[in-house]
């Protein structure tokens, strides 16, 4: 497919009149065509207006044909075969394999969201029927079901070119919840966008949905992006990248004459707290398995493991020193943008300026453009504590361990920490206790827990949470991973004392799509799915 540099509204392909983005290889800087035009209000405005007017028939249509609509997304893409990839390594220098498998889990996301679409259980269907008799007075029938939000902002992250992008998770659970969907893409991969793009384009047509159920524009996110955040036809964005974007939009939303909901995921630095018997028993396994995380995709994972917490001692002391040995070898790995590695390095300096934190290890240094080193650092709870600057993240292969004098000064500094993504606990069944008493703590701080694990590698699932309190996300009561995602972009409707036939049909009596529901109190068997 010849890339055009065009915006996508509906059906049409419209030649933006801002200032152009490019593409640009990291390995290399070498600028890569097409140059992609901004988009202006103008556009913002055409394609609020065709998401407005295709939600209706959109939110409408059945649970199979949106199935089927989903799953179409996903053969599209994956029609789009090695041009795909190509495209995105040049766009973001992240290696082919890792692409390939992103791609898979773009697409695995995409049917997930199909089979969870089918099941129905989103609807939530909640009957209590009528009690004219009831003393002392008789109670009205109430049906109630989930709808659709309206049309959705999301933003691409830079870090997940496709699995988090214009077909990634915000736009899959959105459509699945059966909103229109208009992606402000990230300025670092605009030609993987309009591939993507048009892959979705292609399967509105094919499905025979209205064109406006999906719109790309380019353009910056201080112009495009935050018109597209206060126009009123948008009733809620997805975001992933940095904290100071996810605020500017998250500002934009609260200042409109009607607020909406911002899903923002934004900066988390992922504690991992080593227990002593684990330490003890197996710090050289620890150390290896946490280089591994930490470096994967050059650190640049929301879920990157960027602060260990332990007691100080010899098990300590050989953890620090085989994970610096490993760091030391690490070769340094290509960034996704001049601008991220630009960051990382003010993130290192500004740390290794910090006299609370010694360097124990660096990485081999880079020869071509944009290469992160690998840093470790240390410090000391007491330091840890009083400076706040110390929890700040590093995007990209740092991590700081913070040694403690005590179990005190553990639960001190799990306190102290802010919202976060993950928490991670290494401990054998010696540790059993002291991990027990850490996580009514460690429950307030993170979205998901894990034990004897690490935490990159997002499993898209049922059960999954990839969220937590602020500032990991700006709405710790969700997930942007995982099929719980699609609560999201949804809100509960009640009908009351509606004849039958008024009804929608996950609504009536008889149960037409032999959805799952609570009526009067009790769970329904299901006697099959749609
Ligand atoms: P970013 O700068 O936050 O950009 C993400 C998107 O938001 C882009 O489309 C951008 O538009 C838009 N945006 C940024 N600032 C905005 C503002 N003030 N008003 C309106 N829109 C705005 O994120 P990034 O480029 O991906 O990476 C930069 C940093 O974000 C990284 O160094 C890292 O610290 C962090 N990051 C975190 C995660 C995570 O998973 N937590 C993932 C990626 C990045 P433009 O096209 O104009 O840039």
């Amino acid at each position: 497919m010849t890339l055009t540099g065009h915006m996508l509204i509906g059906q049409h392909t419209v030649a933006g009149n801002r200032a152009a983005i490019r593409g640009i290889d990291p390995a290399t800087d070498a600028v890569l065509e097409p140059a992609y035009a901004g988009g202006s209000a103008e556009h913002v405005e055409q394609a609020c207006a065709l998401a407005s007017a295709a939600l209706d028939a959109y939110r409408e249509t059945t649970l199979s044909g949106r199935a089927e609509f989903l799953q179409s997304i996903a053969e599209e893409i994956e029609a789009l075969g090695d041009e795909l990839i190509e495209r995105a390594h040049a766009e973001t220098g992240l290696p082919r394999p890792r692409l390939q498998g992103e791609r898979r889990r773009t697409c695995q996301q995409l049917r997930l969201f199909a089979r969870t679409v089918r099941a129905g259980e989103w609807l939530d269907v909640r009957v209590d029927t009528a009690q004219p008799q009831r003393q002392p007075l008789p109670r009205s029938d109430l049906r109630q079901r989930q709808i659709p939000l309206g049309p959705v902002a999301v933003f691409g992250a830079s870090n997940f070119p496709l699995a988090f992008s214009v077909a990634g998770g915000d736009t899959a659970s959105a459509l699945a919840a059966g909103c229109p969907v208009v992606v402000k893409a990230h300025s670092a991969h605009p030609g993987t966008s309009e591939l993507v793009g048009g892959a979705i384009a292609r399967a509105i047509k094919a499905c025979g949905l209205p064109e406006g159920v999906f719109s790309l524009l380019y353009g910056s996110g201080r112009e495009v992006g935050i018109a597209l955040v206060s126009d009123p036809r948008i009733k809620a964005v997805g975001f992933t990248g940095s904290r100071s974007g996810g605020l500017a939009l998250l500002q934009a939303a609260q200042v409109r004459a009607e607020p909406i909901p911002v899903y923002a995921e934004m900066s988390s630095i992922n504690p991992v707290l080593l227990f002593p018997a684990a330490l003890h028993n197996r710090a050289r396994a620890l150390a290896e398995g946490f280089v591994g995380s930490l470096t994967l995709g050059a650190g640049q994972f929301c879920t990157n493991p960027g602060l260990v917490i332990a007691c100080k001692g010899p098990a300590l002391d050989s953890f620090i020193e085989a994970t610096a040995e490993q760091i030391k070898r690490q070769a340094a790995q290509t960034m996704l943008t001049p601008g991220i590695f630009k960051a990382y390095e003010s993130a290192v300096n500004t740390l290794t300026e910090n006299s609370a934190a010694h360097i124990a290890a660096q990485g081999q240094i880079g020869s071509g453009p944009n290469q992160g080193q690998a840093h470790l650092f240390v410090t000391d709870a007491a330091d840890f504590l009083a400076d706040h600057n110390l929890q700040a993240e590093t995007f990209g292969a740092a991590a700081l361990i913070v040694q403690c004098a005590s179990d005190d000064e553990i639960r001190q500094v799990t306190e102290q920490l802010e919202g976060q993504l993950t928490a991670t606990l290494h401990l054998d069944d010696a540790d059993l206790e002291q991990a027990r008493a850490l996580l009514p703590i460690l429950e307030r701080k993170a979205g998901r827990l894990l034990v004897n694990g690490w935490p990159t590698g997002v499993e898209v699932c049922n059960a999954m949470v990839h969220g937590g309190p602020f500032p990991a996300t700006s709405d710790a009561r969700t997930t942007s991973v995982g099929t719980a995602a699609i609560l999201r972009f949804l809100r509960p409707v009640c009908y009351q004392d509606f004849p039958d036939s008024l009804l929608p049909s996950a609504l009536q009596q008889a149960n037409p799509l032999h959805l799952s529901r609570l009526l009067d109190g009790h769970r329904e068997a299901l006697a099959h799915a749609e």
